[in-house]
């Protein structure tokens, strides 16, 4: 990691993909030079401890879900908890049928900015800058010059998120030993429904169990359960390291813990925006300026791979990143597509193996999977994401690998009536194209509704089992 070469700004002197053109610099200047001034978000003990599980525990599963993008408007009380809500029931059901610990890391409190392939588009026949997500400019064509003040935005809006999510955290929401007041009334499918009743019964019954005999939590940690004690979950926050200017800003220098300084390194920079931060599989090229700002955070990372990523690439990406070598440093999250996985997984898992670079492999279905209905809206199919998550399970054990994760574009938000959203065709609630209208809500890519992200997690957690 960091070499004297590196800092927080070092990324400047390096092509920037995907880089924003704001009108007034010194504005942009004032606020990045206030955002460096506030707090960190995120401390580097978490980061550290996040390190840790990720890093010494292979056995753990990552579930990296949420939004696409986060827009300032849907930041409430009850989007927050309904996605960390269904974030909680997924990990439950991998965690109670696979007995594997999981490693929530919420795509949440700072996902704002989104990469475009073209620069600009045309709606209703007039040319625009494209959306580059909420701490850039607006949704509304009419509002589509870059603003610096919304970094500043994007700094309140993670922090009002994460404050609110570390209280529900904290108080007893996300407690594993309260599943029944989990609710699940909701979810429409009556299979789905009793299977979810059943883990829900099955887990109540072990802590009472565990309470009458006087062991305060059951199942331990190690085999996928509760926190010691308090029976809290652990969850983390991500982003897209996109906007860099935003990132150096929120950059800071901490002492290392005695237990990792050494003689020559007593410090690391962390990027105090969130616990671990990706890198987009636009953003990726080896000499431009998000791999160098990356190389030199404490933080994990995530790294797309898509199929344009050449082997050599990938290997030559990773020794940038982690010349160390160090587990749990980089999480490699695939995104072929389910027609291309065959081609691509099993040359990228042999070629990393033969390296030695340890990686936590991920799966991300949805990326590779997109489509437009016959009615123009933006969708996947679940069937073709079932189909690239199965090939994604299948090659790694036909390479002596394993898949240590997954990550989803899913939502567990409910209208007025307790409906879910309409962004994904199938899943057990057969999900048709004339009813893609109905609730669809997504600005950006289409996500997986409550009880279709259950019919992953199901999947899962019996693959997990035998
Ligand atoms: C995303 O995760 O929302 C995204 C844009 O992914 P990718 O970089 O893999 O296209
Ligand atoms: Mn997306």
């Amino acid at each position: 990691m960091a070499d004297s070469t590196w800092s927080p700004s070092s990324w400047t002197s390096k092509p920037v993909a995907q880089g924003v053109e704001y009108p007034d610099e010194q504005k942009l200047q004032r606020v990045l030079s206030k955002i460096n001034t506030l707090p960190p978000l995120v401390t580097p003990s978490e980061v550290l401890w996040q390190s840790t599980l990720l890093g010494g525990n292979n056995e753990a599963f990552l579930l990296h879900a949420g939004d696409c993008a986060e827009s300032f408007d849907a930041c409430t009380h009850e989007n927050i908890s309904s996605k960390i809500g269904l974030i909680l029931s997924f990990s439950l059901i991998v965690v109670w049928g696979a007995r594997l610990p999981v490693v929530r890391i919420g795509r949440i409190a700072g996902q704002y900015a989104k990469p475009r392939s073209s620069s600009t588009e045309t709606i209703n026949g007039k040319t625009v800058t494209s959306f580059r997500g909420d701490n850039v400019n607006g949704l509304d064509p009419d509002d589509r010059t870059p603003d610096p003040d919304r970094l500043l935005r994007a700094y309140f809006h993670s922090s009002t998120t994460l404050n609110y999510l570390r209280g529900l955290l904290s108080s007893g929401f996300a407690s594993l030993h309260h599943p029944r007041d989990w609710s699940f009334n909701h979810v429409r499918s009556p299979s789905l429904r009793k299977e979810f009743e059943h883990i829900v019964e099955g887990l109540s019954d072990a802590l009472d169990f565990s309470r009458t005999i006087g062991i305060e939590s059951m199942p331990p940690y190690e085999q996928g359960g509760a926190r010691e004690a308090v029976g809290e979950v652990d969850f983390y926050t991500s982003h897209e390291g996109l906007m860099l200017d935003y990132e150096q800003a929120l950059t800071r220098e901490f002492p290392l813990p005695p237990s990792l300084a050494t003689k020559d390194k007593k410090k690391a920079y962390y990027n105090a925006g969130a616990h671990f931060l990706w890198i987009g599989d636009r953003t990726r090229q080896l000499t431009g300026a998000h791999v160098e700002y990356f190389r030199g955070i404490r933080n994990p990372i995530g790294i797309k791979v898509g199929p344009s990523m050449v082997k050599d690439e990938l290997v030559r990406l990773l020794d940038i990143v982690n010349p160390d070598k160090e587990s749990g440093r980089v999480t490699l999250i695939t995104r072929y597509g389910a027609t291309k996985i065959d081609d691509h997984l099993a040359g990228h898992i042999q070629t990393v193996q033969d390296s030695g670079h340890p990686v936590i492999w991920i799966c991300d279905p949805m990326h590779g999977n997109t489509l437009t209905s016959s009615t123009g809206l933006k969708t996947r199919n679940f069937g073709t994401i079932i189909s690239e998550l199965t090939s994604c399970l299948r090659i790694h054990a036909e390479c002596n690998s394993r898949l240590g994760g997954v990550s989803l574009e899913f939502t567990g938000e409910l209208n007025d009536e307790g409906f879910s959203v309409t962004e994904c065709l199938g899943g057990s609630m057969e999900l048709s194209e004339e009813q893609l209208g109905l609730r669809y809500q997504s600005f950006c890519d289409p996500r997986l509704n409550f009880e279709q992200s259950l019919d992953v997690a199901f999947l899962i957690s019996n693959h997990f089992k035998n």
